[in-house]
């Protein structure tokens, strides 16, 4: 009996690729003879992601959706999937069909070999812009920096087992930088390299100015570093202005002396 796997698939806008997503990956998983459910997490879309979601769900039954209030990020709704997930391991995927999903049936062979977190490695990035190509190359040496994990080939795209997603739901964290957690937490863990493809539809949802903000809430949230830099700064500061204090105090006594010297020899005035 072959183990269920659950397929978590974060969605932003993705009004044009739901109903590709449930025909690609849902094709695929089913000539490969493997039981399995697809889970959207709608996060906060503007656009008909959900209706979308619910009429794919209406006629497709192992699909299933989570609606947000509101956008929540993508780290938020990869977790809030896993959490609905009941499969015995979950492949986490993006819905614009970037990560190529013949490659969660390689994933899955592994996992039935006994590897506990298997890893999507990008072996090209794909096509982007020059400007977001050097943010996201600076992103990923900082973060690896910071973390201590290489990250720069790093991907959302993995497949974990039962044990290593229930340790991810239980964990306190909030804003969790998932690809990171999920080499964390330790377990059995090999990689699968893929191709980044382009996207059919839509458009990404990072601007350079919301890769910053993710970069410095990530960096916060995994590293010490940015603590360790206030203090730091902290200190400085005290010994910069310790030392300004006393040459001013020094300078204040001096002058006063001159100004008694003064006094003191200029009896005519
Ligand atoms: N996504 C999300 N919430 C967000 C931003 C993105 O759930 O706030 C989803 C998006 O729908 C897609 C995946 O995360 O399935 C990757 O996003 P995107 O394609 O925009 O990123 P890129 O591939 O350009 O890095
Ligand atoms: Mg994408």
């Amino acid at each position: 009996m072959k183990g269920l796997l659950s397929v978590v698939l974060p969605a932003f806008n993705e009004e044009a690729m739901i109903e590709r997503a449930v025909l690609s990956v849902g094709t695929i998983l089913q000539d490969a003879g493997i039981p399995h459910e697809l889970i959207f997490v709608d996060d906060g879309s503007k656009d008909k992601t959900w209706p979308r979601i619910e009429a794919a769900a209406s006629v497709v039954p192992t699909v299933r959706g989570v609606h947000f209030s509101r956008n929540f990020g993508k780290e938020a709704a990869i977790l809030a999937g896993l959490s609905q997930a009941k499969g015995d391991c979950c492949v986490v995927i993006d819905c614009d069909l970037q990560h190529p999903p013949e490659k969660i049936v390689d994933m899955y062979a592994l996992w039935e070999q006994g590897y506990e977190v298997i890893e999507g490695e990008k072996s090209s990035r794909g096509k982007e812009s020059g400007l977001h190509a050097f943010a996201a190359h600076s992103f990923y040496k900082l973060i690896s920096a910071a973390t201590g994990i290489d990250m720069a080939n790093a991907s959302d795209f993995k497949l974990l087992d039962r044990k290593a997603v229930d340790v991810l739901v239980r964990m306190p964290e909030r804003g969790a930088f998932f690809r990171a957690l999920s080499s964390w937490v330790g377990f059995r863990t090999t990689t699968v390299k893929f191709d980044v493809r382009e996207r059919e539809a839509g458009e990404s949802k990072w601007s350079t100015k919301s890769l910053i903000k993710y970069a410095l809430n990530n960096i916060a949230s995994f590293s010490n570093v940015p603590m360790q830099f206030v203090t730091a700064t902290g200190v400085l500061s005290l010994v910069v202005c310790g030392l300004w204090g006393l040459i001013s105090l020094i300078r204040l006594i001096a002058g006063a002396d001159a100004r008694r010297d003064r006094l003191l020899y200029r009896p005519h005035l």
